[in-house]
């Protein structure tokens, strides 16, 4: 006589979530990481430092980024100079723009504070923070294409550790948030 095999124990739902999420997640951040593209954008003199990023000097491109002009087409926006508050819904508008998932680096002491302009200016932004989610801040004035390259450094091991739910959960409340204040 042939006794039935015994039921394979049972597999919790914790469990089979975390196991097939955390290797998806590795293979989706694997191919993301080494393909960002950033969008061609900048409001002010930081963003000669960044011009200069993109030349052979500092071989840019060896981290897998390439420039585009259409935020369709990009996954990372570097705020490079002074946010004004005429430009603040273009910003807000070009990150909507962007399809998920997307970052934002925060490039210069006026983009992250308002810099020179933060006692008495009426117009500039203090903190691009204010309107779209930063990932990871550039501080200078202006900082030099080494400091760039430093922030895509550590933007690539944030993209290479995330999980894909937290992230879509952070972009949904943003997209909330805007949508709730405009
Ligand atoms: Fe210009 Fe300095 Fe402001 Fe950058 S941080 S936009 S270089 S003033």
């Amino acid at each position: 006589r042939i006794s039935s095999p015994a039921a394979p124990p049972a597999v919790t739902q914790d469990l089979s979530e975390n196991i097939i999420l955390t290797t998806v997640d590795d293979l989706y951040n694997w191919s993301r990481l080494s393909s960002l593209f950033p969008l061609m954008y900048g409001t002010a003199c930081c963003f000669i430092e960044f011009a200069a990023l993109i030349g052979s000097r500092f071989d840019f491109d060896r981290f897998g980024l390439l420039p585009r002009a259409s935020p369709r087409q990009a996954d990372l926006i570097i705020t490079a100079g002074t946010i004004t508050m005429k430009m603040a819904p273009a910003v807000v508008r070009l990150y909507e723009q962007m399809p998920d998932p997307k970052y934002v680096m925060a490039m210069g002491a006026c983009t992250i504070t308002g810099g020179m302009f933060s006692s008495d200016s009426t117009t500039a932004v203090r903190g691009v923070d204010k309107l779209i989610p930063v990932d990871v801040y550039i501080p200078g004035c202006p900082p030099r294409p080494e400091a760039i390259i430093d922030a895509i450094v550590k933007l690539r091991k944030k993209v290479a550790n995330e999980s894909m739910q937290e992230r879509a959960q952070m972009e949904q409340t943003h997209r909330y948030y805007t949508t709730a204040h405009n």
